[in-house]
């Protein structure tokens, strides 16, 4: 599977930053700011602004000067005003003392900093940190990030800040100090569709296709067991992905799980759904209720954003052309984590002559896997059980090697195979207790898949 380091590093984070909606403003600017303009015309020298100091820069100007304004508006249910009285409501509601002030975090801010440019109480802010919830939450800021506040005289009587799309931390001042607590929000989630045809790299045909490095990431997850997403790739390949996407707010904020996929890897459909058994089981299986996972990797390398910037027809010259070559050579770079293939037992972990360092895998079946020239090991020791897609070491180029690559071999009986055309048992099936199940949950979402032309061409409108 997809592997968490690698996935910071390579997945672009949805911006879910919540930035006032425009029509917020425009609100502002029809309901009030016209009135104020006239009042303004009327007595030039009226100050508009309650007893606030002006915010500074990191300040949300829309966000502050609505508040502001929205503190001096009519209760709800004064009709005179009932411009003003929508945008009251959306944005504060009036019973609420203070107002509401929305801070940015620049570069080098601290949140002590950041509170004394915006004039409000620091010893607010120490009482906030005595709090284990709230500091946990607030420690570690970085440019960009909002934390609003409701504050009255530079006193802290709210706080909240989005730890994720989901879960916002919401401090409150009560009778004898403050409290702290994580909301859930709740997400809506919406199917979503996309189709891509594979031109250069498949991260780009993601992009093309307008789905995230993360999810055709979990797509390459997903066929793993079937597609060699470093070596098999090819220009015309095709996948279609039927997923969630998560709303917020009328927002999208985030791709959910992949519900079905298809892959067609050198004319070759793969198709896979997801289902959740009645124990909470969640897995991949093929249209026949088989589940995807086989009993070897097809690559024992997480394929990556790094790695797929070779070009998928180009070969890798001095390295394919050693003679009688009994492997198949990864181009990585240095460093990149090397998987078990599949489960198995470590039965050398060491130099090997030309192999470099090098760790060889016991499976059932009498198979095993050698994986040659790493930089170095992961932790173990020979006659350690490892799981499939545990880490064993990193790419390197120790031994005979031209460049850092991965030279994995594949022996039954001590026999070469061809690690990426060996035919490789089925997994176990789904329990046939769930199969109608499954195909309850399966049949829409292999309409999808089948439909995906016809869905093509509505999107494009
Ligand atoms: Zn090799």
């Amino acid at each position: 599977m997809v592997e968490p380091q690698r996935y910071t590093r390579d997945y672009k984070p949805v911006v879910f930053a919540a930035q006032r909606p425009m029509h917020r403003l425009l609100w502002f600017v029809a309901g009030i700011g016209i009135p104020l303009i006239c009042i303004a015309l009327i007595t030039p020298s009226n100050n508009t602004e309650p007893n606030q100091p002006t915010p500074v820069v990191a300040v949300d100007p829309g966000t502050d000067m609505l508040d502001i304004d929205a503190g001096a508006m009519p209760a709800p249910g004064d009709a005179s005003a009932p411009i003003a009285e929508a945008a009251a409501t959306e944005v504060a509601p009036a019973r609420l003392p203070g107002t509401e002030l929305t801070m940015i975090v620049r570069r080098g801010d601290s949140l002590d900093r950041l509170f004394k440019r915006n004039h409000l109480s620091r010893t607010d802010l120490a009482n906030i940190m005595d709090l284990k919830v709230a500091r946990q939450h607030l420690r570690l800021i970085k440019p960009g990030d909002e934390i609003v506040v409701r504050r009255e005289q530079g006193r802290i009587l709210r706080l909240e800040r989005t730890i994720s799309i989901s879960e916002v931390l919401n401090v409150r001042r009560t009778d004898d100090g403050f409290t702290a607590e994580t909301r859930r929000e709740a997400l809506e989630s919406r199917p979503a569709h996309a189709t891509g045809t594979i031109k250069s790299s498949l991260f780009l045909a993601a992009a093309d296709a307008g789905i995230s490095d993360r999810t055709i990431m979990n797509l390459a997850g997903i066929f793993a067991w079937d597609v060699d997403f470093m070596l098999d790739i090819r220009q015309g390949d095709q996948f279609t992905v039927v997923y969630e996407e998560m709303w917020k707010d009328g927002k999208r904020v985030a791709e959910g799980n992949i519900l079905a996929a298809e892959f067609i890897n050198q004319g070759e459909s793969f198709r896979a759904i997801r289902f959740e058994d009645a124990g909470s089981r969640v897995d991949y299986f093929t249209p026949d209720g088989k589940s995807v996972r086989k009993a070897f990797l097809r690559a024992p390398l997480t394929f990556s954003r790094i790695s797929s910037n070779f070009n998928p027809r180009r070969r890798h010259p001095k390295l394919n052309t050693i003679r009688a070559h009994k492997g198949v050579d990864y181009a990585a770079a240095t460093g990149t984590p090397i998987r078990a293939a599949g489960d198995g037992k470590i039965i050398h972990r060491g130099r090997k002559g030309g192999y470099g360092n090098a760790v060889i895998l016991q499976h059932g079946g009498n198979i095993t896997t050698l994986y040659a020239h790493m930089s170095r090991f992961a932790s173990g020791h020979i006659g350690k059980r490892v799981r499939q897609g545990d880490i064993i070491g990193y790419v390197g180029s120790t031994g005979l090697a031209t460049g850092p690559h991965l030279h994995y071999e594949y022996r039954r009986n001590g026999v070469h195979l061809n690690p990426r055309t060996v035919k490789l048992p089925d997994a176990a099936p789904l329990k046939p207790d769930y199969l109608a199940d499954f195909q309850r949950v399966a049949a829409p979402l292999l309409q999808q898949l089948d439909a995906t032309p016809t869905l093509l061409a509505d999107s494009s409108t």
